[in-house]
Formats: C-alpha cells, structure tokens, sequence
C-alpha cells in the first residue's frame, strides 16, 4: 500500500495544489492532504474553511483523505504510516528549498519526498499570490477550484 501525505497551509487550494494532487492519484494508493495547524500564524481562511475546500474538492475521489496535524511533517506521516510526501515545484527556488527539507526529512525518519512539476501555465499560481488578490479585489477565480469561487 503506497501511501503519501500533501501537507500544506491550503490558505486557499488552487488550481496550483489540485494540479499536483490529480496527477499524483495513480501513483498511490492513499493520499493524505494535510493541513498543517499553526497556532502563531494568520490565515485568510479559517481552518474549517480550509478543510471544506479540500473535502468538497475530493468529496469523489475515495483514494483522498483530508486530515490536520500540529507538529512535524514526519511524526505526523508515521502516525499514518505513509511512506511518502508529496511536494509540488514550481520553480528554482522551491527546488532549493524543497531539497534541504526532503533531506532532512529522510535524513530524521526515512520518510521520502515525491515531487511533481507544476503543469505548463500552472507555476505561476500560488496561495499568496491569490490572497493578495483577494484583498485588493481582483479577479482571483481562474486561479482556484469551484469550491473557493463564491
Ligand atoms: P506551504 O504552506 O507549505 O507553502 P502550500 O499550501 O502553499 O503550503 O503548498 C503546499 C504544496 O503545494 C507545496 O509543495 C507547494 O510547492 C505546492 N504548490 C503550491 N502551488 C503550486 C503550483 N502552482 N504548482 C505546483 N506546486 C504547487
């Protein structure tokens, strides 16, 4: 049973994260989308808000599973003995920053990283870049999946 965690803030879900999350489905057997609580930090969306987005989204798809988690990404992942994270790229500096936390995470607890490239016309798309967006009244909607449009 191949099983991985998406761990992620999801402050909103785009077209950027689903991209990564429908392309990753036939590769595993169980996909855990994490959303990762953080008590110092603010959020656009609360986290019921949050969870709805991913719940509604993948409401049809019995290979995902929608869950929260404090702490660190591998404890979280060991608890639900996944195997793998998975971790979507859109650029150079995700690169970078990507590898020294896979190390490390394999390194900690032989958990390892899964990356998929972002799909063409998708880099662009980010969670900040949406909120921003949002707080000045543009048009945001092309960036994220039915369920964030209201
Ligand atoms: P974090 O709070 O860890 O930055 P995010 O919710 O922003 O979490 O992102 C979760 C994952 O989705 C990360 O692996 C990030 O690289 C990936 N991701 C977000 N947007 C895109 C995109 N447009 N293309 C590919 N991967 C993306």
């Amino acid at each position: 049973m191949r099983k991985a965690v998406f761990p992620g803030s999801f402050d909103p879900l785009t077209l950027g994260h689903t991209d990564i999350i429908d392309r990753a489905l036939p590769l595993f057997d169980e996909i855990i989308l994490a959303i990762g609580t953080n008590s110092s930090k603010k959020y656009m969306f609360n986290l019921e808000e949050r969870l709805h987005f991913l719940e509604k989204t993948y409401e049809n798809e019995p290979k995902v599973t929608v869950m929260t988690y404090e702490g660190l990404t591998v404890n979280f992942c060991k608890s639900q003995n996944a195997q793998f994270l998975l971790r979507g790229l859109r650029n150079g500096q995700d690169l970078e920053f990507e590898k020294a936390i896979g190390q490390t995470n394999f390194k900690m607890a032989g958990i390892d990283s899964v990356f998929l490239i972002s799909s063409s016309g998708k880099s662009h798309i980010s969670s900040t870049v949406v909120r921003d967006v949002i707080r000045h009244g543009g048009n945001y909607e092309f960036m994220v999946p039915d369920v964030v449009r209201k």
